[in-house]
């Protein structure tokens, strides 16, 4: 009896799951390749051992913020993990060229379609979170944290020249920390049914007899790798290619709206695997049974690699092109003069810095 009330009290639990994307494994991985695939010339204080837990730990994190109960965050994160390409169109008349690639400008966008036609856009009372109608924001998420990233790299460079050691420290573990919560976004972009309405089973119209429980999402998640014996590291890892600048149509990417362009067309590229995943699926060859049970082994871990080869461009990109923070540099030469002063070293007036909001 007790065991029955424990099994129905955990399949109750799984019910109310947030769909994710691959497993904490799938992430971890992910995040660990991606450090792998970087330069000896990237920083080794952001590759050694500690780095490596403290990245691979943040692959989860994204995950763990949705098991909140707290609707603000639901609404907030949740809808960072995906991007269901065609609400775009069915909802919004919209397609993936040419978005904006700020966020607000985007979420006022879709809301002035909104007001427009408001019988398309009937309230749901189980749309507790008022995320129903919205195709996600994974592109603008790994943007935002690409940007942070830079920001990051551009403050260390001006702390490990003129910083105290615990300054460089802190900014180190920040690098880390947005390093890890951004390689969560970027795996989700190669879970394909992160792309698409069709995210748990097939929806609407479905002449092919596509799958339609609801139970796929987290079987391409985690279930079928687990049954295929779990992601292998050894060959993924001999798989890596080093990572490299990331360039937009042969031309180095400049800052972040380049970022947008190149995220949106490598989100498009998944979006095309979402319906032979479902063909896959159909045909046996995600069962996890016999050798046709086993085909989509290797296209599925090839996602994972494929996700970490990408962050890791990311991140080294955002290393390479990160312009020295020179407000910070002024502030902390004033800083060094006026301790000079203070110790009676110089005379030298402090040199004021333009002030920032
Ligand atoms: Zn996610």
């Amino acid at each position: 009896m007790k065991t029955r009330f424990l099994v129905s009290l955990l399949l109750a639990s799984v019910a109310i799951q947030p769909i994710r994307a691959w497993d904490y494994e799938g992430h971890r991985t992910v995040n660990l390749l991606a450090l792998a695939s970087l330069p000896t010339n990237f920083p080794a204080a952001l590759r050694d051992a500690a780095a490596q837990e403290r990245v691979g730990f943040l692959a989860g994190e994204a995950d763990r913020w949705r098991n909140t109960n707290d609707r603000p965050l639901r609404h907030f994160n949740g809808l960072d993990h995906y991007f269901d390409v065609e609400y775009l169109a069915d909802y919004y008349g919209m397609t993936m060229a040419n978005l904006s690639p700020f966020r607000y400008e985007f979420t006022a966008q879709m809301a002035a379609v909104r007001a427009k036609s408001p019988e398309k856009f009937p309230a749901d009372e189980k749309d507790t979170d008022r995320t129903k109608y919205a195709p996600g924001f994974l592109p603008w998420a790994i943007i935002e944290n690409y940007a942070k990233l830079k920001s990051g790299f551009s403050y260390l460079k001006v702390y490990e020249e003129m910083g105290t050691p615990e300054e460089v420290a802190q900014a180190r573990q920040n690098i880390l920390y947005v390093m890890g919560v951004m390689g969560h976004y970027v795996g989700d972009a190669t879970q394909p049914l992160h792309t698409t309405k069709h995210f748990n089973g097939w929806v609407g119209a479905n002449p092919k007899g596509y799958a339609t429980n609801k139970t796929f999402h987290s079987w391409i998640d985690g279930g079928y790798l687990r049954k295929a014996g779990g992601l292998k590291d050894a060959e993924l890892r001999a798989k890596l290619r080093p990572a490299a600048p990331l360039t937009l149509d042969g031309a180095a990417v400049r800052d972040a709206e380049d970022v947008f362009k190149l995220v949106m067309r490598f989100v498009a590229e998944q979006h095309k695997l979402v319906e032979p995943l479902y063909e896959m699926n159909k045909d046996g060859r995600l069962s996890g049974n016999g050798e046709q049970g086993m085909e989509g082994f290797p296209i599925l871990s090839n996602q994972i690699r494929l996700a970490a080869q990408l962050l890791g461009d990311l991140w080294l990109t955002a290393y390479q092109s990160a312009p020295v923070d020179n407000f910070l540099k002024n502030q902390l030469a004033t800083r060094k003069l006026q301790a000079d002063a203070k110790d009676g070293k110089t005379e030298e007036k402090p040199k004021t810095t333009k002030k920032k909001k």
